[in-house]
């Protein structure tokens, strides 16, 4: 890695996270693989030697999980998937310079290598660990085979993150009321040795690495809160059969396979060696990246930042390995405020884009440009009309089309002229801008500097009128008429304009090719310019096109609104199924803030050893007023038959009683409850529980799930303040 601006005289490598081999693709996880796509190009265009590889990842739990249910092998399960993928990307013109998955052979020889090199290193040891176990199934619980709850946030979480909640790493025997997912019977702990990585040795190492990482702010700022907090050793084996099995034969660990996080990055340095292999190392060398000093870039969804700005710098360090560059991590998409969730088809799915007709290229414009990386974009299909209705066909295609068009009927293709000062000017600050954006890691601004050079040649064009400066005695053409096959009648002030349009509307392509590929060498083929503007460099940008082209047509289309009413009905039909079955259990990891509504107020109290930090998100007093805390009365208390912690209680809050669930069942004697005051947070959504509505929740305290209640005078009913 190094500090020097792109393009460097190194090779670089450009990744995005790896899909799961688990289920279809949606635009949510597009946004990464068309955003590293783009940046790819984008380097490229800027003359770095780059390539972009990926490929899927097949271990881990959820694959065992799902392949399972479906009465399948989990090989043949996640290979399924792994060519629906391959398939679907080109689609979408995700050009991978190799596309691998993390069970072929390369990773596999590659990932037990890295792990020998550690263990060599001293950096691995075996330490006893608890891990779930469902005596009912028999069958240990690594990862997302247990569910409980969080015990650093409290929030619902799965065996190995805090998806929801906190977003942390857990490790196993670190989840809290274990639940396993096989039977939905409590797990127990057992005590198993366990092989762990020494991750705490390198927080003065992280803590340089983060200090010279470029990439978003978020993917740095975190992982400082972690190390600060104090990193614990990682355990890097389960007890499960689908994996990369442990390397190091030392007796204790033949049952043992890879932690999925282990051999998941690794692909990143096999899909790159892959490539390297196929083209020749003297095209590309993987070593030079690797292990010399090339330029790595990893784009990444925001929750997997730990797993690639701790555990993976960590491992790459341990191992001899070099350094990622760069590491951007991309906010979520979400639908109608929430998640995107595949069990609840609250997605908008990559193949139904595809169906309803639109190109790829306005997606990509789309998701690359909307908000910056870091933000969330809540996805409309009106926001996506609006967008490219806008920016695409009112900016870029508009100016390209009555450019090329003027151009053709007036002078039958590029007027001999030179490119004036002005321009040339204009296209050299977009160029310097374009090669800003790269270095910043803002694909939103590679974007602008295409579209707001677009919106110039928009105003340089009406702001010189050419068509009342082509020959006066002729009816001067409009955009909008049909050619008319004269002879070419152009003036030489005409001339002079149009030279400078179309030498915009190329440098315009050049610069979107990276976010719309395709529309890009449509253009170039209109310009009638040789090769691909794929391949094309940013100064060319200022070189003359071709001297005579044919007559241009329009490379975008409008969104009607009609059919932005019918997608959008749809999409509201479906967000309103997916909300009606939110109650039920859910094993997306996007989805956010479903839990909440089906917890009760004392399941809510994370049994922390240690006390939480305080938060630093301040709420501003209005926020506080949202919340409409009562003072109340306990009227009835009784246990929820089939829940082990669930009571029933009825809760007088003075105007009316409500019927609250509350986790307290076995932390209090139920008889003694009815006549406590208590305090409820009166307008918590209601949720159902065990069949029975909760409406309300009461406000508790600590492991003990101790009820809050006042000590003076407060009344029934009485708002909390
Ligand atoms: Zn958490």
């Amino acid at each position: 890695m190094s500090s020097d601006e792109f393009p460097t005289d190194r090779p670089a490598v450009v990744t995005c996270g790896l899909p799961y081999a688990n289920g279809d693709l949606h635009i949510g996880h597009l946004r990464g693989y068309i955003g590293a796509d783009a940046f790819n190009r984008a380097l490229q265009t800027l003359g770095q030697q780059s390539a972009y590889v990926c490929g899927s990842d097949m271990h881990g739990t959820p694959v065992a999980v799902n392949a399972e249910e479906e009465g399948v092998e989990p090989d043949a399960f996640a290979l399924d998937w792994h060519q629906q993928y391959e398939a679907t990307f080109p689609q979408f013109n995700i050009d991978f310079d190799n596309y691998g998955h993390t069970h072929d052979e390369t990773n596999t020889d590659l990932t037990q290598s890295i792990v020998q090199d550690l263990d060599d290193a001293g950096y691995i040891y075996e330490k006893p660990v608890q891990v779930a176990y469902d005596p009912d199934a028999d069958q240990y619980l690594p990862d997302r085979y247990v569910e409980g709850t969080c015990p650093y946030c409290g929030e619902f979480a799965r065996g190995d993150e805090c998806d929801e909640g906190c977003q942390r790493h857990l490790e196993p025997g670190e989840i809290e009321d274990p639940v396993s997912s096989i039977t939905g019977n409590p797990a127990e702990y057992l005590e198993r040795p366990h092989k762990f990585f020494r991750v705490s040795e390198f927080s003065e190492y992280l803590t340089d690495f983060l200090d010279n990482l470029e990439g978003t702010s978020n993917a740095r700022n975190q992982p400082r809160q972690w190390i600060e907090d104090g990193l614990q050793d990682w355990c890097i084996t389960r007890d499960m059969d689908w994996g990369i099995d442990y390397p190091v034969d030392d007796g204790d660990s033949e049952d043992l396979v890879l932690y999925v996080w282990v051999d998941a990055p690794i692909e990143y340095i096999a899909s790159t060696k892959q490539y390297s292999e196929r083209v020749g190392s003297d095209q590309y060398d993987w070593e030079e990246v690797w292990k010399g000093d090339g330029e790595i870039v990893h784009i990444i969804g925001r929750d997997i930042i730990q797993h690639h700005t701790i555990f993976w710098p960590a491992m790459l360090e341990g191992a001899g390995y070099n350094a990622p560059r760069g590491i951007a991590a991309t906010g979520f998409i979400t639908i109608g405020g929430k998640g995107l969730s595949t069990s609840r088809n609250r997605a908008i799915w990559a193949t139904e884009y595809l169906e309803e007709g639109f190109h790829p290229d306005l997606l990509r414009y789309y998701l690359t440009t909307t908000g910056g990386l870091q933000q969330d974009v809540d996805f409309t299909w009106e926001a996506f009309q609006e967008t490219v209705n806008g920016e695409l066909v009112g900016t870029v295609g508009n100016f390209w089309y009555r450019t090329l068009l003027f151009a053709y009927r007036n002078f039958e293709g590029t007027p001999d002229a030179e490119v004036s000062e002005e321009v040339h000017e204009r296209i050299q600050d977009a160029i310097a801008e374009f090669r800003d954006a790269v270095n910043d890691y803002s694909l939103r601004a590679v974007g602008r500097s295409a579209t707001t050079l677009a919106q110039f040649g928009n105003e340089y064009i009406q702001r010189h009128e050419p068509w009342k400066l082509v020959d006066e005695e002729s009816e001067a053409p409009r955009a909008s008429e049909e050619p008319s096959g004269d002879e070419p009648r152009g003036t030489e002030q005409a001339a002079q304009v149009i030279r400078d349009c179309v030498q915009i509307a190329k440098a315009v392509a050049i610069l979107l090719e990276p976010i719309a590929p395709d529309t890009a060498q449509g253009l170039w083929e209109q310009l009638n310019e040789d090769g691909a503007v794929g391949e094309t460099l940013l100064e060319d940008a200022l070189r003359a096109p071709p001297e005579t082209f044919d007559e241009p047509s329009e490379l975008f289309t409008t969104i009607e609104d009609d059919e932005v009413a019918e997608l959008t009905a749809k999409l509201e039909d479906r967000i309103a199924t997916a909300a009606a079955e939110s109650a039920d259990a859910d094993d997306d990891a996007t989805d956010a803030d479903e839990r909440e509504t089906d917890d009760d107020g004392a399941n809510d109290q994370a049994a922390v050893s240690d006390l939480e930090a305080l938060t630093d998100d301040r709420i501003g007093f209005e926020d506080f007023q949202d919340l409409d805390i009562r003072v109340g009365r306990i009227e009835t208390a009784e246990g929820i038959d089939g829940a082990d912690d669930l009571a029933r209680l009825e809760v007088d809050i003075g105007l009316e009683t409500r019927q609250v669930v509350a986790g307290i069942k076995q932390l209090h004697d139920l008889d003694e409850l009815p006549g406590e005051k208590c305090i409820l947070l009166a307008n918590m959504e209601p949720a159902e529980l065990f069949g029975v509505e909760s409406n309300g929740m009461l406000l508790a305290a600590g492991d003990d799930a101790d009820l809050l209640t006042t000590h003076g005078d407060a009344t029934v009913g009485e708002r909390v303040r």
